[in-house]
């Protein structure tokens, strides 16, 4: 069997299962009050044990139910060094915001007063190309940073990436314009992963993904 991957759509973003020939990684953990969703995707794939949970950023719609899913599972929690520590003090870093993301920046208080994040200390503090074979996943840690400083893309066989909030396909597709803790590093960010000639990225937002041809054309309307 080759790998599938599963999208869950969540109501403020994506988690994807990637599914393996006996065990499945989670990519991302949504928002608080995801966790029942999520579970009862990864229940339904009876038998497989959950080897990972990868956070390509932490910010709480990516990693907001990681900790419960993390005793429900006991599955080791992989997040990049640069990101870990706002992870295990259950923060969110927004960076600088431009247009819309001034209102959610506005609203962030009373966002962690309603949905408190439970904080979690990472198993495993990921380095840029880091191989992660010893989850049983044919895949490599890419760093990607610029909308959070440990922003990763995870890729996997070679030929796909799941690439965190680096853009988006809610709308028409675009690359990330509303949070950067450094916007140039966005574009950098954004070439690199380009330059692996990939298959398919899939996004943190919006519905579907994007070919590499796509890809490479959001690219290169940045330039
Ligand atoms: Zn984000
Ligand atoms: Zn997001």
């Amino acid at each position: 069997m080759k790998l599938q991957v599963h999208p869950i759509n969540l109501r403020m973003s994506n988690a994807y299962v990637v599914e393996l020939p006996s065990a499945l990684v989670l990519v991302d953990a949504g928002s608080p009050g995801d966790t029942h969703k999520i579970l009862s995707r990864l229940n339904a794939f009876r038998g497989k044990p959950l080897r990972l949970i990868y956070i390509t950023h932490a910010h709480l719609d990516h990693y907001g139910a990681a900790a419960s899913i993390q005793h429900a599972t006991n599955a080791p929690l992989a997040i990049h060094a640069e990101d870990a520590r706002a992870l295990a003090k259950g923060e969110t870093h927004l960076g600088q915001v431009r247009g819309r993301g001034r209102l959610t920046a506005a609203l962030m208080p009373i966002v962690r007063r309603l949905f408190p994040v439970e904080a979690i200390t990472a198993d495993h503090v990921l380095q840029d190309w880091q191989d992660l074979g010893d989850f049983g996943l044919s895949g490599q840690v890419l760093h990607t940073p610029g909308h959070t400083p440990g922003s990763t893309s995870l890729i996997v066989d070679g030929r796909l990436a799941f690439v965190g909030d680096l853009f988006s396909t809610f709308g028409k597709p675009h690359t990330q314009r509303l949070y950067a803790h450094d916007w140039s590093e966005i574009e950098k960010s954004l070439e690199r992963l380009n330059a692996l000639n990939l298959e398919w990225l899939y996004p943190g937002h919006g519905r579907r993904p994007l070919s590499g041809e796509q890809f490479a054309s959001l690219v290169s309307t940045q330039r």
